[in-house]
């Protein structure tokens, strides 16, 4: 088994607004449905989940849609930016599509010899577009609404606001085996395996002189961060490595598209380690993946009831490759 976790796998956060949320990540981001199904934990509520044309592992953005939410108010103890790859030649295209829908957007911002393109969704989560050299060699769903060259290439990185920078550098090299790459102003950055491939990159912000209060998780919020591993025999490993270092995994549940196991970084990030097998292709044909409302065989014979409950959506309409 690898020594250090594989990358993101994905990210989970909350939106009050399921057609909005829609509307936004295909509509605007150009990313795919790859699945409509509910809150394992509460049925009456959405999960969606976003990404490349399969959804893969370290492209998979997530959201639970709970309506009665207050909005989140960003502090310490939350993941503070989640950034997606573009290529190098995609930023003046996705600086003037976010402006033209009436987006406020920050940057170019040059961190670490890259160009940061920073905004935030409906619900006010903070997202980024960073160009990266891989991006340019990985492959965009290509039947969405944005032109293949300049489409998101999943994940390049989320950033972590803790009390503790120090602590959670920590879990994330003694335990998840990711190694210390440079520091850029108020940003440290870490990386699974040698940082170049897709979706490996953490960037831990170092504290300021003025203290920042801990966040309230709500609309807007990310909810945790899921770390990838290959198959449920490497995660039994990782969830033994992570309790010997006495911080305390949950047993491992099963997310029907993936086996997880939950733990909290010594900051408050909720850490998921999520498995790459068995993937969403389970349950639909790829090429109709997000049509329909999926649920794992222990909800089926409540499939009639969960949908009633449910308020309808749909997936927005666009043009391949033309907005
Ligand atoms: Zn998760």
């Amino acid at each position: 088994m690898e020594k250090s976790i594989a990358g993101i796998h994905h990210v989970t956060a909350i939106t009050g607004d399921p057609q909005g949320n829609l509307d936004f990540y295909v509509g605007v981001l150009g990313l795919r449905f790859v699945k409509k199904t509910v809150n394992f934990d509460a049925p009456d509520t959405y999960h969606f989940y976003y990404g490349d044309d399969l959804g893969r592992p370290g492209t998979i953005l997530t959201f639970f849609a709970w309506p009665n939410l207050p909005v989140g108010q960003h502090g310490t103890g939350e993941v503070a930016a989640l950034a997606f790859s573009i290529p190098p030649t995609a930023l003046a295209y996705w600086q003037e599509r976010l402006s033209q829908r009436g987006i406020s957007v920050e940057g170019p911002l040059t961190r670490f010899d890259e160009q940061v393109l920073r905004f935030s969704d409906p619900n006010g989560l903070p997202l980024e577009l960073v160009t990266h050299p891989v991006a340019s060699s990985s492959a965009p769903w290509t039947l969405g609404p944005i032109p293949t060259e300049f489409a998101l290439r999943g994940f390049h990185s989320v950033t972590l606001a803790v009390a503790s920078p120090e602590l959670t550098g920590a879990v994330l090299t003694q335990v998840l085996g990711l190694q210390s790459l440079n520091r850029n102003g108020q940003r440290a950055r870490y990386a699974a395996g040698d940082g170049t491939g897709a979706a490996t990159l953490v960037d831990v912000l170092l504290l300021t002189a003025t203290p920042v209060p801990r966040n309230i998780q709500g609309l807007g919020s990310v909810h945790h961060v899921a770390w990838r591993t290959a198959t449920f025999d490497e995660q039994i490993t990782w969830r033994e490595r992570i309790a010997a270092t006495g911080l305390r995994p949950t047993a491992v549940l099963d997310r029907n598209y993936f086996r997880s196991i939950y733990f909290k970084e010594p900051g408050s990030v909720l850490f998921e380690i999520a498995t790459d097998e068995p993937g969403f292709a389970i349950d639909e044909d790829p090429t109709e993946l997000g049509v329909h409302l999926k649920l794992p065989a222990w909800y089926e014979e409540q499939y009639a009831e969960i949908e009633r409950q449910l308020p309808p959506v749909e997936i927005p309409a666009f043009e391949p490759g033309r907005g």
